[in-house]
């Protein structure tokens, strides 16, 4: 049995089947990529992971290590080690990003880790990501960058130290730059403790993060699988001849 284990997963949003029958394994120490065109239910599989209350699962189950998902509120879930870099990252005015970080640790852990030690593991990871120290004092989120908001994903992600991390379209909006700082922070939380699920439109990112599975979704049900060399196929022919698939 697979660390996660999708299988026939429907999902309904507003009344409209979105996701129409998935199946997916995801093993720690993976990195797998989800890719398809816009609308074709990346986000909301991502979201029914993490147990968005609006993506109401109609049928199937979602697995992490044996225990079913579906049942749990979403901090159960990241407890239990399940991290989710959303698409369009939320902004928590008047929530420090120092305390964000703190509270966030503190609720997934069962002991609370001191203030000290905290802070200096908070520093080293926000030099590993070219973040200011300046940004300790700043809101969640409130008027950062893109490539700040990404960047800001992947330090959550390097704090808690989750054992599967779903990152939906870290690369949207990103200058090579940036994106090259995103990469590099995810591969080096990468091993043999972290399953990835890197979720992505372009094929770009996969240049600097290499997955061991790519998997292509096509309104709501995944119609093409392959490795690293089916990314390299979609850049060049891209999504219309899988079309055929659905
Ligand atoms: P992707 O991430 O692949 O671009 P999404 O999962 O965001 O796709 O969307 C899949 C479909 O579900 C789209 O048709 C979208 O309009 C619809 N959808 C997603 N989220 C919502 C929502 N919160 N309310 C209404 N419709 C939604
Ligand atoms: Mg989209
Ligand atoms: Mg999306």
């Amino acid at each position: 049995m697979a660390d996660l284990e999708i299988r026939d997963l429907t999902v309904e949003v507003d009344g409209s089947d979105i996701l129409r029958g998935v199946n997916l394994d995801l093993d720690k120490g993976k990195t797998l990529a989800l890719m398809g065109p816009n609308g074709s239910g990346k986000s909301t599989l991502a979201y029914a992971i993490a147990g968005h209350p609006a993506y109401d699962i109609t049928g199937g189950t979602i697995r992490w290590q044996g225990t079913d998902l579906v049942e749990l509120a979403p901090d159960d879930r990241a407890r239990l080690g399940v991290f989710l870099a959303m698409q369009y990252p939320v902004e928590v005015p008047g929530v420090s990003l120092t305390n964000f970080l703190r509270t966030a640790l503190n609720a997934t852990n069962e002991q609370d880790v001191p203030i000290r030690e905290f802070m200096s593991r908070l520093r080293a990871e926000m030099a590993e990501l070219s973040i200011e120290e300046s940004f300790l004092q700043r809101s969640v989120n409130e008027g950062f960058s893109g490539g700040e908001k990404k960047r800001f994903e992947i330090l959550q992600m390097a704090m808690l130290k989750p054992q599967l991390a779903v990152l939906d379209e870290t690369d949207s909006g990103l200058d090579v730059d940036a994106l090259k700082v995103v990469s590099e922070g995810v591969n080096r939380l990468t091993g043999p403790d972290l399953g990835t699920l890197i979720i992505t439109h372009y094929t770009r990112i996969l240049r600097y993060i290499r997955p061991d599975e790519v998997h292509v979704m096509f309104e709501g049900r995944i119609v093409a699988s392959g490795g690293a060399e089916l990314a390299d196929e979609l850049e060049e022919r891209g999504y219309d001849h899988l079309k055929t698939n659905a």
